[in-house]
């Protein structure tokens, strides 16, 4: 599927960037062909004008060209030019001189013309002609034809052609490659949120499997069971009430996730009293501390922050982690909660003396229900979403999550939460 997306792309890549790069070439082509055309023009016009000044009259009785006197200053202009042939006519149209290599072709009076003459049965020239009438005062003389060769203008656009012939399938070429590159980037991260819809997916159906089974088959005992025997089906009862219960939490989790995905009401974003908030989860959890035999610090120097935040939110994502510190500490450890106010954010951390997490997990310890040790959360009941709750929340408030650990040694994860902050 990717794969077949990543080709679209390409050659949609390819065919609009091609598309829109060779257009251009032959934007450029044609405005070389036609600048090359004007100044090839200009150049004959400059050299037919200087002819017809240089060009000597006498008259008897009337105006007529001389051409005794005209000849000599004539070769030195051929010469210099891509003028081959330059030929006089008198007022009649009838020839009367011509100096260099001229082609045979009919006199017109047009001023340009271009001509195509075979020069031999292999070779067509191209020839370009001017002609300027020549005055004598308000009296025609005669006319002036310049014949220039144009080889050397269609031999640079045969260059151009040829370039534009092998670039234009090179450069299409490379367009393609880097449009299969670029698609294979634009698809990463399509790929990779795919994918972690996927695992979601079946991490979420494995982790309802099982107690829909256990509801299943204590529902099927119970059914079997004899009519008069009363505690068989109490127990069995009791069992689908837990299993309904862990299937319920789970999916209020899922839920959640699900709904708080990178936003917040901005109706629940309020001025929160972060001291507030972690003095009633130090009550809370200094209870609950105590009854599973641990110490619980609570380090806060200030009687009252102010943060923009959800008050509800922030109090699960903050539990969350001290519930975690309380559950993977073993009675005699400590569970510290910290507040430190800095200028523009303040920082809390959650640090305990348990079992840490190894180096290896700590990269995944946020993703959906990742758990360091199946066997030991299985009997402490996490579903392995408890962080990645956390983390949503915090990524929610424009704030971080930090984890840092040692095996046996303990834990600590650190919030840093703007002050003030445009909630997302
Ligand atoms: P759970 O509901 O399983 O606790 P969490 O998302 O809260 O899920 O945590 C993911 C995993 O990270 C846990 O299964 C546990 O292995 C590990 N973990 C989280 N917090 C701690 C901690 N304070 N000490 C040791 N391991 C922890």
């Amino acid at each position: 599927m990717f794969d077949r997306s990543r080709r679209r792309l390409a050659v949609w890549f390819t065919l609009s960037m091609g598309g829109i790069l060779i257009l251009f070439a032959f934007t450029v082509y044609q405005r070389q062909i036609t600048e090359q055309k004007r100044e090839f023009d200009e150049s004959i016009y400059a050299r037919a004008k200087k002819i017809v000044d240089r060009t000597e009259y006498k008259q008897k009785p009337n105006w007529q060209l001389d051409t005794e006197k005209t000849f000599p200053t004539q070769a030195l202009i051929t010469a210099e030019s891509n003028i081959t042939c330059t030929r006089w006519y008198d007022a009649q149209k009838r020839l009367v001189k011509s100096f260099g290599q001229c082609s045979q072709f009919s006199f017109s009076t047009r001023q340009w013309r271009t001509i195509k003459h075979h020069e031999d049965q292999a070779h067509m020239a191209k020839l370009r002609t001017l002609t300027l009438p020549l005055t004598k005062g308000k009296f025609l003389v005669g006319y002036l034809e310049v014949t220039a060769s144009m080889t050397d203008i269609y031999n640079s656009q045969k260059r151009s052609r040829l370039f534009l012939a092998f670039g234009i399938p090179i450069t299409l070429g490379i367009t393609g490659i880097v449009g299969w590159l670029l698609a294979g980037f634009a698809m990463r991260p399509v790929k990779r949120s795919y994918e972690q819809l996927q695992r979601f997916t079946a991490d979420a159906s494995h982790e309802l499997r099982a107690p829909v089974a256990a509801i299943l088959s204590n529902a099927q005992v119970g059914l079997l069971a004899p009519t008069g025997d009363q505690a068989q089906p109490r127990q069995r009862l009791e069992n689908i009430v837990t299993q309904s219960k862990y299937m319920s939490d789970l999916i209020t989790n899922l839920l959640f996730l699900a709904r708080h995905q990178g936003q917040l009401n901005p109706q629940d974003v309020n001025k929160t009293n972060i001291v507030e908030l972690l003095n009633s989860l130090g009550e809370r959890y200094q209870t609950l501390a105590k009854e599973k035999g641990l110490e619980f610090e609570l380090d806060i120097s200030v009687t009252s922050k102010e943060i923009i935040g959800d008050y509800d939110l922030l109090q699960q994502a903050i539990g969350n982690l001290i519930d975690n510190a309380t559950k993977y500490t073993p009675s005699g450890g400590i569970v510290a909660l910290k507040l430190e106010i800095k200028p523009r954010r303040i920082l809390i951390t959650v640090q305990d003396t348990g079992i840490g997490i190894p180096q290896a997990d700590l990269a995944h310890v946020f993703d959906r229900f990742y758990r360091v040790d199946k066997t030991r959360t299985r009997q402490t009941g996490g579903f392995g979403l408890g962080l990645a709750i956390a983390q949503q929340i915090i990524q929610a408030h424009n704030g971080k999550i930090t984890v840092e650990s040692e095996v046996d040694k303990g834990t600590t994860f650190q919030i840093c939460l703007p002050v003030n902050s445009k909630i997302r």
